[in-house]
């Protein structure tokens, strides 16, 4: 298989490119480097097998050159900082949606018709508590990150009505392991390097959500892959169980060895306009078609930490 990954120099971008190859597929990545990185991909150079193009997804006509010959686009890249939207109210039009749009056009003109799309657990917003299935409607995001990911996933919808796509659309819960370069553990390690007394804590600590070890994720999104064959088939990817802000905080402080850490809570229950604080997504629909992680929540979260001090 020749697949084409946008965002393949990223943190689950990479993981992905790693399991590709492994399996002898040839691969593409397409990335800018906004928040990837070549360190990630570099074991790759010289491989026949693999190609690293520099380069924007706003920038149609490269991505239709580049694109061409490949049997399925997996469209990995985005802007990942969900917070981002509430001072750049662009940003995830132009990185979410537009460069969505984008790939599919490139797709289309290039006769290219399998794309496998990055969403997320955003697009259900606040729900009751409730293990979210997929069918779960209406889906009105709070974040601009999530009408972004809402917007691709229209688009690519109407790309299969339309041309006659197929779709593999993941819902991704929070994702974690080496290689992260955001989100909720490296803020903590970051922020308790500076100052290992004092920790600041987004909203209240309880924000309860699913952590998802990153190779689990990739394992999840190629079963998926190679297990359905609907037109557009949807899937959550998630783990039942669930870890609090306030326990990642302990676990980083207990592998990082600190004592008496005082956690300093800036209050309210969301950690940013638009954070979700609560959610479970079901994961009935892949187990059905047989796969499931091993890790917990909890888990995941663990070695993630673990790995990600280990290469601070
Ligand atoms: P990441 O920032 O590590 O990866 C994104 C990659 O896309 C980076 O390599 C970046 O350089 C590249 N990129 C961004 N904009 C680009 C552009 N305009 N042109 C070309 N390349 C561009 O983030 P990640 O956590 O690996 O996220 C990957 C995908 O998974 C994203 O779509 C994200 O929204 C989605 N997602 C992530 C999580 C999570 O917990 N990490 C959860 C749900 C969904």
């Amino acid at each position: 298989m020749k697949a084409f990954v946008t965002g393949g120099a990223g943190f689950i971008g990479s993981h992905l490119v790693d399991k590709l190859i492994l399996r002898g597929d040839e691969v593409t990545v397409y990335d800018n480097l906004s928040s990837g990185d070549t360190k990630y991909i570099k074991h790759h150079l010289g491989d026949p097998r693999f190609k690293f193009i520099k380069a924007d997804l706003l920038d149609l006509e490269t991505i239709k050159k580049e694109i061409k010959n490949h049997d399925v686009v997996f469209h990995i890249a985005a802007n990942p900082y969900v917070r981002l939207g509430e001072t750049q109210t662009r940003l995830d039009l132009e990185q979410g949606t537009i460069a969505t749009y984008n790939i599919l056009e490139a797709m289309r003109i290039n006769n290219i018709k399998k794309i496998v799309f990055s969403s997320s657990s955003v697009v259900y917003a606040e729900t009751p508590p409730i293990d979210i299935p997929e069918t779960y409607g209406p889906t009105l995001p709070i974040s601009l990150y999530g009408a972004g990911k809402l917007g691709g996933e229209g688009l690519i919808s109407s790309f299969c009505g339309t041309f006659g796509f197929q779709a593999w659309i993941y819902r991704f819960a929070n994702v974690v392991g080496t290689r992260g370069t955001h989100g909720v553990i490296v803020d903590f390690i970051a922020k308790l390097e500076k100052n290992s007394r004092e920790l600041e804590i987004l909203g209240d600590g309880n924000q309860q959500k699913p952590y998802l070890y990153v190779t689990e994720l990739v394992e999840g999104i190629l079963f998926g892959f190679e297990h359905s064959n609907e037109q557009i088939n949807l899937f959550n990817l998630s783990v039942d169980s669930n870890t609090t802000v306030r326990h990642i905080a302990e676990m980083v402080v207990e592998e990082m060895k600190l004592k008496n850490v005082k956690f300093k809570y800036t209050g309210g229950k969301r950690g940013w306009a638009g954070d979700v604080p609560r959610f479970q997504l079901s994961t009935a629909k892949m187990k059905k078609l047989g796969w499931q992680a091993n890790l917990s929540s909890d888990g995941a979260v663990r070695k993630a930490i673990k790995e990600i001090l280990s290469s601070f």
